[in-house]
């Protein structure tokens, strides 16, 4: 406990308000191509925009919450935002599926959360998602088409993702990710991001355009040999 902020979860931010961690279960997850292991899946009251987060802890972090559970430092973290096509579905409009099944795996090994945020299409949601699909059809790039029906290039907030690892007792993480303004936002929000870790590319035929997009107008740190 911070001394001068009771309540307060040990890793919390100060000036968040603080989450708590609601319930917490084991869940054996298996993935299309086979890879299966098992995650402790985390709920939480009190994140402020009232959606349903998840947190999967996965490898040592798959043990229960307590005393010495939690006590690799820097804490390997992914943050991945919903997306069903691509990880349900197994959509190739974008690489998020492979992302998800990447990370569960890097996780896995190393020990590490997945915060699984409730924020499709970069936090626009999923009928505009598609509805932008239709723009690009007819030729956007998918950050125009966010703009071109009234959304920002990128609504996606990251505020919850602090409160949980709040929660999970978690203030330095190793963030597995290509996107600078991820670390940006957690740093801004009072975790300290040791360090970024690149995932790996995932380019197919389909999502070429939509990746060298990301890596273009995104700035995110892809090595796809394109001229920004
Ligand atoms: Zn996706």
């Amino acid at each position: 406990m911070i001394p001068g902020a009771p309540g307060r979860a040990p890793g919390a931010a100060p000036g968040l308000p603080p989450a708590r961690i609601r319930t917490h279960v084991l869940v054996p997850v298996t993935f299309a191509d086979g890879f299966a292991t098992t995650a402790r899946v985390f709920t939480f009251e009190g994140l402020v925009d009232g959606r349903e987060h998840l947190a999967l802890g996965l490898g040592d972090r798959s043990a229960a919450p307590g005393p010495g559970a939690c006590d690799r430092d820097p804490t390997p973290t992914r943050l991945h935002s919903e997306c069903l096509t691509g990880d349900v579905f197994g959509s190739g409009r974008c690489d998020c599926g492979a992302q998800l099944r990447e990370s569960v795996e890097r996780l896995d090994a190393s020990g590490g959360f997945l915060l699984y945020l409730r924020q499709e299409g970069r936090g626009i949601g999923l009928y505009p998602k598609l509805d932008a699909y239709v723009l690009q059809d007819a030729g956007l790039d998918t950050y125009e088409a966010n703009v071109a029906l009234g959304y920002g290039e990128d609504e996606r907030d990251y505020t919850v993702a602090a409160q949980m690892l709040g929660a999970l007792g978690v203030s330095r993480i190793a963030l597995l990710s290509n996107n600078p303004d991820k670390a940006e936002q957690l740093r801004a929000l009072g975790v300290t991001v040791a360090r970024r870790v690149p995932t790996a590319l995932h380019l197919s035929d389909a999502n070429a355009h939509y990746l060298a997009t990301k890596a273009v107008r995104g700035a995110h740190t892809l090595d796809l040999h394109v001229q920004p």
